[in-house]
This record gives C-alpha cells, sequence and structure tokens, in this order.
C-alpha cells in the first residue's frame, strides 16, 4: 500500500494557523499569489499538476511490510516476515509499536528540512494527510484516545517559533477527531543537538527531560505521540515511559519519517 499521489496533490491552506513566524507567513502568501509550485523543490507546477512534482514523490521511499512489527524500521530483504529487529529485542521500548510514513532521505528530508528550519508551515497540510494515512492504516478506528505531541523545550520553542510536531498533531487531531492535548507532556530542559550522536548517547542525552504535567487526564488512555522523525528512537520511548509512568495505558508512536540505520 504506497500513498497515492493525489494525497499529495492538494495546495496547503493558507493561514491555517494563527501562530506562524513571519517567515511562514510571507511564504504562505507568496504560495497564495503565485503560479503552484512544489513545496518540497519549489519548481512551478505543470499545468495541472499541485503539491510535490513527480520528480520529488518518486524520490521518496514510502515504508511498506515487511519492517520491525515494534519499531517500524524496514527491513532490506523482502524475503522476510514482520517480526521485531534486533534493536528492539535488545532494547526496551515502552512503547507497543512505532510506525512511520517514509524512508528519512531524499526529497522527504529536504521537505522535513524547509518546514522546521526555514519556516515553511504550509507544508503541515501535505505532511498531516499523509500522516493521517498511516493512521488509519495502521490503528483501528476508536482504538486511540488522545494525540500527543512530542514537546519541545520553551527554548528552542522560541527560536523556532512553532512545534513542527504540535502542528501535525492539531492538523491530525481536526482530520481524524481523536483529541490532542499539548501540555499533558512538558519538556524539562532542552535536549543538546543530537545529530551526531549514536543511540545509547542520545538516551543519555533525554533521560530525565520530559515529565507529565496532567496525570489525572492520562489514566488509562492509549496514545498516539506524533513526532516528525523517528531517529534512534531514544526520544519517543523516553517519552512513551514517562506516559506510561504517567498513568497511560499504552503508547504507540507515528511520525513521519523513520531514519535508517547505516548499519
Ligand atoms: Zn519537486
Ligand atoms: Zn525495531
Amino acid at each position: 500500500m504506497s500513498i497515492p499521489p493525489a494525497a499529495s496533490c492538494r495546495r496547503a491552506g493558507a493561514g491555517r494557523y494563527k501562530r506562524v513566524r513571519i517567515m511562514g507567513l510571507q511564504s504562505t502568501l507568496f504560495q497564495f499569489f503565485l503560479p503552484p509550485q512544489c513545496p518540497c523543490c519549489e519548481k512551478f507546477s505543470e499545468e495541472g499538476e499541485q503539491g510535490f512534482c513527480s520528480n520529488c514523490l518518486s524520490q521518496i521511499r514510502w515504508i511498506e511490510p515487511p519492517f520491525c512489527s515494534i519499531c517500524g524500521i524496514p527491513f532490506i530483504s523482502q524475503e522476510v516476515k514482520t517480526h521485531p529487529c534486533g534493536a528492539c529485542v535488545t532494547h526496551t521500548r515502552y512503547f507497543t509499536m512505532a510506525r512511520a510514513l517514509g524512508a528519512f532521505e531524499g526529497s522527504l528530508q529536504e521537505a522535513i528540512h524547509r518546514w522546521k528550519y526555514e519556516g515553511k508551515t504550509y507544508l503541515t497540510s501535505f505532511f498531516a494527510e499523509w500522516i493521517a494515512e498511516g493512521l488509519n492504516r495502521y490503528w483501528k478506528p476508536g482504538s486511540l484516545d488522545l494525540l500527543i505531541p512530542v514537546p519541545l523545550h520553551p527554548l528552542r520553542l522560541r527560536e523556532r517559533g512553532f512545534n513542527q510536531a504540535l502542528l501535525l498533531v492539531k492538523d491530525l487531531s481536526h482530520r481524524t477527531g481523536i483529541p490532542y492535548r499539548k501540555k499533558i507532556l512538558q519538556k524539562r530542559k532542552p535536549t543538546i543537538p543530537q545529530v551526531n550522536l549514536g543511540g545509547v548517547e542520545r538516551e543519555k542525552g533525554v533521560r530525565g527531560t520530559f515529565y507529565v504535567a496532567d496525570k489525572e487526564e492520562l489514566r488509562g488512555t492509549s496514545v498516539l505521540l506524533v513526532d516528525d522523525v523517528y531517529t534512534t528512537g531514544a526520544t519517543v520511548n523516553e517519552c512513551s515511559k514517562v506516559l506510561l509512568g504517567g498513568g497511560a495505558e499504552r503508547v504507540d508512536v507515528l511520525t513521519l519519517a523513520h531514519a535508517l540505520r547505516s548499519s
């Protein structure tokens, strides 16, 4: 089941969020007045074409089975069945299952970068549409009680102007009717940049950084934790641990992309 190109070909809704940065607002306005452009490579679209261009779409590696039944990382061999990967067998995973839409590479990686670091918040609509398809594919209707974004520390939030996971969650909640809570899970201290760190260092780096602010609302719930990228899983695993400790009955994870391991 691949994501149908039609899903990516609707124009992003301009001005959807009240709190966009000036840069994001400008680019949204440009999108409105200019002929449609590919939101990823910014090439002007062919006549009748909207959304990601065919070249960018063709570079996205959508994640399909067989993959790890726990963390969702795709297996290289197509001959195996879905089963837990080695890393999930040897490490405690507090979430029950994590799923992602595509591999974190090529045009998807580029688009996520533009969205997060260049303030192109109009990309949220495209991403939320894909992620909603993922939710419908992997979770039965009625099985999730709450959507919770991986939080950003207030310092980081001030720098970036928005939490990309919260943008996704708001749009996803609107599409699915599943309520979201942005204040239940909070971040106590900013995480040091983790780009070049391995799994063990990342686990240490995130330990103790999250806490649950409202246990009452969490009690007995089935939570879907949402983020943009699953890298080593250290962040979502720590969040899941804290949410279970705060009373959630089950935590699952949905991300736009999953970084593939080089080894
Ligand atoms: Zn393109
Ligand atoms: Zn795994």
